[in-house]
This record gives C-alpha cells, structure tokens and sequence, in this order.
C-alpha cells in the first residue's frame, strides 16, 4: 500500500503514525488532506536503518552521527539538510528534512518492507490529542485511512524530541521524549526556542495543538485544587494519587500511581481523551517539574491548555 501510494497507519514507541512513501509528493499530498493538516507544517520522515539517511539527508554532521549513535533507533527526530529527492511538500518547502528511526518492530519492518522512507505525522485529525493505540486512529481517521496495523499502546506515549542540527548551534524545536539532559550529555549545551519567542521559525510549532475540545487549565502547583463553582462538571488531571479531593471532581484520572514520569507520559493523551469525552465543563491538570520527560509533559499540556 505504502508502495502504491497509499496511508498506512503504524505503531511508533512514541504515537501512532500516518505513513506514506517519503519520496511520493501525491502519497503526502494525501497524508495532509486525511488529517485536515496546513501544509505548512512539514513531515516527519521515518528510516529503518543508518543506509536510508543519505537518501533523504545531503551531509551528516559529527554531531547528528553521535547522537544516532546513542540514541537512534529511538524518540529523537534530527533537523538536516535535504535531497532534492524529498518533496517540498514533505518539507513545506523548507531546505531542510526532520528525520528519526522508530525503536518499534513493527514500524521498522513496514518501513523495510516498502523499501522507502516513510513520511508520518500522527495519525490524528490536526490539532487534536495524539494517537497512541489503534482504536485512537479509528476513532479519528476512519476510512481516510487504507490500512491501520495495531500494535497495542505505545510503550512511550508523547512525540519525539525535535533538534536541528541545520543551523550555526543545536537548537531544540519541541521537548519529547528523549530528555534534554541525555541529549546535552552526548553533545554538549543546546540553545532552546521558546514558544514565547517571537523568532519561532518551526513550522506547525503553533501555541495550540494536541487540544481537547473540553478547556483545559493547568493549576498553579501540585494539589492546589481550585475551588469550583456549585454546577460545574469538571475532571481532573492528576499526576499522581491525590489525597484529599473531597469529592468535588466529577472524574479523575490518575497519570501514575506513584507520580512516576514514564508512566504519566505513557498514559498522557489516553487520559486526556477520556476526559475529554465526558463532554465535562472544564479539565484541571495537574503540573509537573520542567525536568526530564517533565519538559514534554508540560509542553503538551500548555498547548493543549492554549485557548482557540
Ligand atoms: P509531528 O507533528 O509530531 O509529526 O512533528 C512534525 C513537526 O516536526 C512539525 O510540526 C515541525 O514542528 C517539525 N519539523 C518537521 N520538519 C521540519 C523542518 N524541516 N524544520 C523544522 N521543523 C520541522
Ligand atoms: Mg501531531
């Protein structure tokens, strides 16, 4: 199908993928229309092996080559210069192409089987809460998909880290998965963009995004419960098991027993979905500290909580 031009929705560790041929300018056109996506914002390419980088990819600095090294196959998607082979579309135009290697059996065997890089964006309807099982991806995409391969829920559960190594200095696009600290640890000090900063020059990095149709709002720290008023449904986002509620949320939905990171990263999206259709009045969530996978976590969790 990839082959042949057409979607196939896959399993990564980190979400759920839309998949098309990389290299196959009507196969992306079609990933864009299927997710409602602005052709702005360009895709990530998907590789199976080191061999496929200098398909996509025109040189590989020593950088890029010791963070494959450490981290690849894994959530880490690098910023390079691109092949004339790419199509803009994949790349909206831009003279540079976002690469990563998926560490799940099952993309990489898709990938190697269809004997091409595979171009994917979450398999989500655009701006909406990430896809990481199966059942998401038909809840959202439906027929506008040709094949979805279940694989379970993802192992991790929030999107790649995103560095471009295309500019004078390493510059992180978007927390993920893969911590700044073990990326920093191979390659030393990382400049940052900011959503808040008015240089923003990624694409698709706009302020709302992974959003519930449900508002969200983040407290101002760990079990400083809001007081509500009296008709008010709302839910709640918790970290880890809160201790005294009093009964005030109409639902809660725990990240992770023991406020454990990975957990709540894992468990992330699938919470705020099931939230999100209890058609409540508002979500709380809870906030963590901006360290390791917490960067990512609470990335997610503003931009969801951005209004429209
Ligand atoms: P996703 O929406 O998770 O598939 O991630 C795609 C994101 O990667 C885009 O929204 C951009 O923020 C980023 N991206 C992809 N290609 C590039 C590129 N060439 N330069 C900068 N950012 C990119
Ligand atoms: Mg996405």
């Amino acid at each position: 199908m990839i082959r042949a031009g057409g979607l196939v929705a896959f399993p990564t560790e980190t979400v759920y993928g839309l998949g098309c041929d990389a290299l196959n300018p009507g196969a992306a056109a079609k990933v864009f229309e299927a997710k409602q996506r602005p052709t702005f914002d360009p895709l990530i390419v998907h590789l199976a092996d080191r061999s496929m980088v200098e398909t996509v990819v025109t040189s590989v600095p020593l950088s890029a080559q010791r963070l494959m090294d450490a981290f690849w196959p894994g959530p880490l998607t690098l910023i390079l210069p691109k092949q004339p082979a790419v199509p803009d579309l994949v790349t909206a135009g831009l003279p540079t192409v976002a690469v990563r290697m998926p560490d799940h059996p099952i993309a990489q065997a898709l990938i190697r089987t269809a004997q091409t890089p595979i171009a994917a964006p979450s398999a989500n309807p655009f701006g909406y809460v990430s896809p990481t099982t199966a059942e998401h991806v038909r809840d959202g995409l439906g027929e506008r998909v040709d094949l979805i391969l279940d694989g379970g829920p993802c192992s991790v559960g929030v999107e790649s880290t995103i560095l471009s190594l295309a500019g004078a200095r390493p510059e992180l696009l978007r927390p993920g998965s893969l911590t700044l600290e073990a990326i920093q640890a191979v390659i030393g000090s990382v400049d940052r963009a900011t959503l808040s900063d008015e240089t923003v020059h990624v694409p698709g990095q706009s302020p709302r995004h992974y959003a519930t149709r449900t508002p969200v709002a983040i407290l101002p720290a760990l079990g400083a419960w809001p007081v509500l008023r009296g008709r008010e449904r709302v839910g709640l986002l918790a970290m880890s098991e809160p201790r005294d509620l009093a009964g005030q949320f109409h639902t809660v939905e725990v990240l992770s027993s023991s406020g454990d990171l990975r957990e709540a990263a894992r468990h992330l999206f699938a919470a705020l979905r099931r939230l999100d259709e209890l058609g409540l009045d508002r979500i709380y969530a809870e906030p963590c500290a901006e360290q390791g996978l917490g960067l990512a976590i609470m990335d997610r969790l503003r931009r969801c909580a951005t209004p429209a």
